[in-house]
């Protein structure tokens, strides 16, 4: 089995010295969130994740959920653990006060969603999307249905859920079936069938609050015609009591390569009594404010997943003994530790480096998330909002194909005992390799970055980004001189490259989406080396007080200029060819 320890050292690092964002820092709501408090939050965390929550994972993974006489059972201990984690608070940990919630920052919130899918995804993702709905809910829907709903949700006592896809439609919502008829007292029916949903049923709480994407009859075709609606497994009377259970029945759960703790269910709509949530036919626009959420918290599950994969190989990196490394010259026969040998510290390194780049990378996009949500200027926000946009895709694909990287390079390390199953790394491949598939492919999100989020109605906001890091860049500090000088050079190829997709986009589309996968790794890799760059400051100008630990960090960001970055090269040069040849090739 697994082992792990939630990194709060680096947490509290990044928390005590990265928290540099002015706008940040202006927010009322946040100035009483002091390190202290936060340093007691994140051991607390650390407790449960690696005492309780950790060993649900190989649970969940050999006695999955099931579904019997038409209800799922979630794998055994999940409904003790599950009790446990919602009197403790853990649900409400970000949520507003006015619910019932603890008002933490996302910045501490982040950290949190990270332990918990180092510790066990499965069970992770049973109160994920409730804090996804109750987001969309607190965000769209009337007064009356937020006092109803989302104090039951915030205690963890209902669940919710993302109802979009169907058999027909995954990446192409337009195409979807469900059907959404009005009644006279303002209410909808919904009829159709949802597919892959995340924790449809489970047998943890009490009821479960589906947000389901649906077209009124009136409605036109395609993503135009779509309306949000709160469906509810239990309708809800008006003093919040609950009702008859409502139209809506578990057709079967999924047999999956990983996750297998979590119930994927298929949902059958059958008139079940729904609420339409914000204006009609913009069904879409209220869901994206779940769903963009969502892309980060599904990048940080793929970073909570390399760390745990990370730790287990340097542990038995070393403690597996295999050849002799090139400083023994010894004749008895006498074999070294595998962390010895060059290649193998190169993995760590590779691993150790992404991860705590990641890490600080997140750290900056949850300052941005909350500035964008929360500063009283709204031009401020406007610009936060729109880094944030910029970034989600980024994070989301960024960290979740890292994951698979590391996940496997992680297996590669333990030989074969990686591969069998006793020593827990398969199932954290197997665990991860969803990440780049749901919450939107990874190849979308590349696509929605390039054809969307880098000019918006607002400006140019890739130009914004690149010319924030350029003037950063400009230091006359020696010792952080060399990485500047690294950064730069990548960053003139992400300009170049930039410069080139943005006339593809106008003059050859097939060029720009063929490219665009290339394009989200050249700046997730400028992202978080730019985020390296921030910790570097932090690790030169602070070196008398916590030499150790900065040490650490310099040579591992060492090793990401020198080692990670220049992936760049081949990103840009293999785009830049074009796509004719691909476009024009015949297949059989
Ligand atoms: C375990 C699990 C849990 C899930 N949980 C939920 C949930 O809670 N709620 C929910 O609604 N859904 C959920 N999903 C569904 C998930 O979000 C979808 O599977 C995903 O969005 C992809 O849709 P699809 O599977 O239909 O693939 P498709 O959309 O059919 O895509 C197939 C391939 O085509 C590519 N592709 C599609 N369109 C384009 C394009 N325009 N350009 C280039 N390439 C393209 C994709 O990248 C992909 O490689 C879950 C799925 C799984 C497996």
């Amino acid at each position: 089995m697994t082992t792990y320890t939630a990194p709060v050292d680096d947490m509290m690092f990044l928390y005590e010295k990265l928290r540099n964002n002015k706008f940040y820092n202006e927010l009322d709501k946040y100035k009483d969130v002091s390190p202290d408090l936060v340093k007691n939050i994140l051991e607390e965390a650390a407790k449960i994740n690696q005492n309780l929550i950790l060993p649900l994972a190989k649970a969940g993974d050999e006695q999955p959920a099931i579904l019997e006489n038409g209800v799922v059972r979630t794998p055994p201990g999940y409904k003790e653990a599950y009790k446990k984690y919602i009197e403790d608070g853990w649900t409400s940990l970000s949520c507003d006060p006015k619910y019932g919630g603890q008002g933490m920052p996302k910045t501490v919130s982040a950290f949190f969603d990270e332990m918990l899918s180092s510790a066990s995804l499965s069970f992770k993702l049973y109160s994920e999307l409730s804090i996804g709905a109750y987001n969309c809910i607190n965000h769209h829907a009337t007064d009356d249905v937020k006092e109803r709903y989302l104090p039951k949700m915030v205690e963890g006592k209902w669940s919710g859920t993302m109802c979009l896809t169907e058999p027909v439609c995954g990446t192409d919502l337009g195409l979807l079936k469900t059907k959404a008829i009005e009644q006279n007292d303002g209410t909808y029916k919904l009829s159709g069938q949802k597919i892959f949903i995340t924790s449809g049923d489970q047998d943890l709480t009490e009821n479960i609050i589906h947000l389901v994407i649906a077209r009124s009859a009136d409605s036109p075709a395609g993503t135009k015609g779509i309306s949000l609606f709160l469906v509810p497994k239990f309708v809800v009377n008006e003093d919040g009591s609950l009702g008859p259970r409502n139209g809506i029945s578990t057709g079967s759960i999924e047999s999956k390569m990983g996750i297998k703790g979590s119930a994927t269910c298929v949902l059958n709509f059958d008139e079940a009594v729904g609420y339409m949530i914000g204006p009609k036919n913009k069904g879409l626009n209220s869901m994206f404010t779940m769903m963009n959420l969502e892309r980060i918290v599904v990048g940080i599950q793929g970073l909570g997943i390399s760390e745990i994969a990370y730790q287990n190989s340097l542990i038995y990196s070393k403690e597996r003994k295999q050849g002799k490394s090139n400083k023994n010259n010894s004749t008895n026969g006498s074999a070294d530790f595998i962390i010895e040998h060059a290649d193998i510290r190169k993995s760590l390194l590779n691993m150790k480096s992404i991860i705590e780049g990641e890490r600080a990378l997140c750290f900056w996009l949850s300052q941005q998330t909350e500035v964008s949500l929360n500063h009283d200027n709204e031009k401020i926000k406007q610009e936060a909002s729109d880094y944030v946009s910029l970034m989600t895709p980024v994070v989301k694909a960024f960290f979740t194909d890292m994951g698979s990287e590391i996940t496997s390079e992680a297996m590669q390390i333990f030989g074969g005992y990686g591969y069998t199953k006793d020593q827990g790394i398969e199932q954290l491949y197997r665990d991860n390799r969803i990440t780049p598939i749901y919450e939107g492919t990874n190849s979308v999100q590349a696509i929605d970055l390039v054809f969307r989020k880098l000019v918006n109605k607002n400006g140019d906001i890739i130009d914004r980004y690149i010319n924030m890091v350029k003037k950063d860049l400009a230091t006359e500090d020696d010792k952080i001189k060399p990485f500047a000088k690294i950064l730069n050079i990548y960053l003139e190829k992400l300009i170049t490259f930039t410069s080139w997709i943005k006339e593809k986009i106008q003059n050859s589309k097939d060029d720009a989406n063929a490219a665009s996968n290339d394009y989200l790794k050249v700046l997730g890799l400028v992202a978080v080396g730019y985020s390296w760059f921030k910790v570097l400051q932090v690790s030169f100008d602070d070196y008398e007080n916590n030499k150790n630990f900065y040490e650490d960090k310099i040579q591992t960001a060492n090793f990401f200029f020198k080692r990670v970055i220049p992936r760049i090269d081949s990103h840009c040069s293999s785009a830049m060819s074009g796509s004719k040849y691909i476009m024009d090739y015949k297949f059989n």
